[in-house]
């Protein structure tokens, strides 16, 4: 059966207000609509207001790249989850350079993927081992305590709306950017699913999507989004080159019609 397929492009901390509008501008041109291929752009904070202006729905949605989980209050330089409602479908959540530049520990992450399933933003919930981590042989554990805390909040009918990005911090460009091969990553994939159904049951393990993200460009992303339990993917650097985010979604949209054209000849 073909799947849906979910494509964010993170842009970081890139991208003034005009410079994204014209990097928009570019994907319009180049992006079609595909009614089971998702394209979500996650802009910086501050741009996010201007684009959402210019964003054309029919093709794309908009993701913040943080938030802070109280709604309100004396918390110099955050913008909360309820400020972003209208704005926003989704939030990156637990992303590896807040974890460790920015010192967000699973207690914070917990309490964001909290605030924003409490403010109607679908949770992109990034989780992912260090070059160490992996090392040492701890993948596991750390997977398995980053999705327990993080989901700690939710109920088994809340958790089927999130997102979860398997992203191993040694694959992101900008840690170690190593390619990580297609096993390792359905291995990753298959491991977060089995958590989640433990943890509240096949249903929602069912129903909860699963990106891959680190170093994924148009050359190989196809070989990621063919695995069984990944459901899409979380783009960095790639993002930021109109060529090569429109080629994430031209391979996106030959895999689901290639897929269409399997059931059909069934
Ligand atoms: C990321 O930072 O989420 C990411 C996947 O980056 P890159 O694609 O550049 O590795």
């Amino acid at each position: 059966m073909s799947k849906r397929i979910l494509i964010v492009g993170n842009w970081k901390m890139h991208l003034n207000a005009s410079q994204a509008s014209l990097l928009l501008h570019r994907l319009h041109e180049r992006i079609k609509i595909h009614r089971n291929i998702e394209v979500v752009l996650a802009p910086s904070m501050l741009v996010l207001q201007p684009l959402s202006t210019q964003v054309d729905r029919r093709k794309f949605r908009l993701a913040a790249q943080n938030a802070y989980y109280k709604d309100e209050g004396a918390f110099t330089g955050e913008v909360s989850f309820s400020m972003l409602q209208d704005l926003v479908h989704y939030v990156i959540i637990g992303h590896s350079e807040r974890r460790l530049h920015f010192h967000e520990d699973l207690e914070v992450v917990r309490d964001k993927v909290a605030s924003a399933v409490r403010n109607s933003i679908t949770p992109l919930l990034c989780v992912g081992e260090t070059g160490q981590e992996r090392h040492a042989g701890e993948t596991k554990q750390v997977l398995h305590d980053q999705i327990t805390t993080a989901l700690s909040n939710l109920t088994a009918d809340e958790i089927e709306e999130v997102v979860i990005a398997y992203e191993p911090v040694w694959a992101i460009s900008t840690f170690e950017g190593e390619i990580a091969k297609p096993d390792d990553v359905e291995s990753g994939l298959k491991f977060i699913r089995k958590q989640i159904a433990e943890l509240y049951g096949n249903k929602a393990a069912k129903a909860v999507r699963l990106l891959y993200g680190g170093s994924v460009d148009d050359q190989i992303v196809r070989s990621y989004l063919e695995l069984e339990d990944c459901d899409g993917a979380l783009v960095g650097g790639a993002s930021l080159n109109y060529h090569k985010f429109a080629g994430i979604v031209d391979s996106a949209y030959r895999l689901v019609q290639a897929q269409g054209e399997d059931d059909a000849g069934q």
